[in-house]
């Protein structure tokens, strides 16, 4: 399957979050500094880019809907750097459809206001979190002290403790002397009586300071803990959910061609929900396959069908008829541009002659920028270490999920 490399690092990730609870006009400044660092490629044509912009305001606006306002916003302000700021530098803008011009325009106009107004909200609850946080500090702050009080309560306390027994042990001996005294005087001779000291008093030095020492024990305090929203903004790959027959309805449909030694590709596409992008459809593009790729033709049939469904792309599945479930280098050049737009799509190999199905992204760390700055074509040989790609992880398989299969080959 040959697509072009694609363009902007849409969903990658949100390195706003570094700046943790501050003031919140330099939170948002923050946000908004990351979300408009993107740069134009020359070499992706400038229609992908407006592919990109369709899919980046759905899923914007599937945030909005779920209250992921920071993601939302974020999105907004990279869509609006793109189409009011940079498109126009590129050498191909003029070969852009005016249908797709026009198109962005009217979404600028509504987008534009909603960032406005997205903006106010995110200055306000970032207010309410930083008196939150404020607050939180105050009171640990608070019981910090309480308990370093209690404390120096409680040493004093000890130290009365200690000088009593001391005392104590000094009465003791005193007796033990007089008694003695008692005991060696003649007349007294008859007294037989020794008071049987008490109990409570017959206290040794080893057992005091042992008493003293455990009561200096530090209640232990973890200083690393942060309030709980900070530990909620590290970054991870959110789920992806697959319906369990996706696979088997793919090799069903690929049947055919596997037999006949042709690869089958075909897109994963789906929606939001709950912070979940889950797999609600297999398209199936009009294709042409060979033993070791894959071609797809009239792209915009999908695009229409996602555009009508309001779905947004999550990846793509594929045949190896004869070899096994493995990445190719035109594999991991095709995939970059699906994980370049969304830090979560996978690449699904089927590779039915061994009974394989392998779920794979590149390394987000090291193989997504190698690969997006590869500027090699066809089949290459890529360096083995450190790995290009891995197992996607961050796949649930799902067996009530549902599936709808679209077919839009032409029989
Ligand atoms: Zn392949
Ligand atoms: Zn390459």
């Amino acid at each position: 399957m040959n697509k072009e490399k694609s363009e902007t690092k849409v969903m990658k990730h949100p390195p706003w979050k570094d700046v943790g609870i501050t003031d919140p006009r330099t939170r948002l400044k923050s946000l908004s500094d990351h979300a408009s660092n993107v740069e134009i490629d020359r070499n992706i044509r400038p229609h992908r880019y407006y592919r990109s912009g369709v899919e980046m305001i759905r899923m914007a606006d599937m945030y909005m809907k779920e209250n992921g306002l920071e993601y939302a916003y974020f999105l907004y302000v990279k869509f609006i750097t793109i189409f009011v700021e940079k498109i126009r530098s590129h050498p191909q803008h003029h070969t852009v459809p005016i249908k797709d011009k026009e198109q962005n325009q009217e979404t600028l106009r509504k987008v534009i206001p909603k960032a406005e107004e997205l903006k106010k909200q995110l200055l306000e609850q970032y207010q309410v979190e930083l008196n939150k946080y404020l607050a939180d500090v105050k009171e640990r702050e608070r019981i910090e002290k309480e308990r370093l009080k209690q404390e120096e309560l409680e040493k004093l306390k000890e130290e009365e403790e200690r000088k009593n027994k001391q005392a104590a042990l000094a009465a003791v001996k005193a007796a033990k002397a007089a008694m003695s005294t008692i005991l060696s005087s003649p007349e007294e001779n008859k007294l037989k009586v020794v008071p049987s000291l008490p109990k409570s008093l017959s206290l040794d030095k080893a057992a005091v300071s042992a008493d003293i020492s455990k009561g200096k024990k530090m209640p232990t305090i973890d200083r690393s803990t942060k309030p709980s929203m900070l530990m909620s903004d590290s970054f991870t790959l959110r789920d992806v959910v697959l319906p369990t027959k996706l696979m088997r309805n793919f090799l069903l449909l690929a049947f055919a061609n596997t037999a006949n030694n042709k690869e089958t590709c075909g897109i994963l596409a789906g929606k939001l929900e709950r912070n979940k992008l889950v797999v609600t459809h297999l398209l199936i593009p009009e294709q042409t396959g060979s033993p070791d790729s894959c071609l797809t033709h009239n792209e915009e049939d999908i695009f229409d069908y996602q555009d009508q469904h309001n779905l947004i792309t999550l990846g793509w599945i594929h045949t190896h008829p004869t070899q096994t479930a493995f990445l190719s280098s035109v594999d991991l050049h095709t995939h970059c541009s699906y994980q370049l737009m969304m830090a979560e799509a996978i690449a699904i190999v089927c590779a039915p002659k061994y009974d394989e199905t392998g779920l794979f992204i590149l390394t987000p760390e090291y193989g997504l920028d190698f690969i997006a700055n590869c500027r090699e074509t066809g089949f290459h040989p890529h360096p083995t270490e450190p790995p290009l790609y891995t197992k996607a992880k961050h796949c649930k398989l799902d067996v009530n999920a549902a599936l709808e299969v679209v077919d839009l080959r032409r029989k």
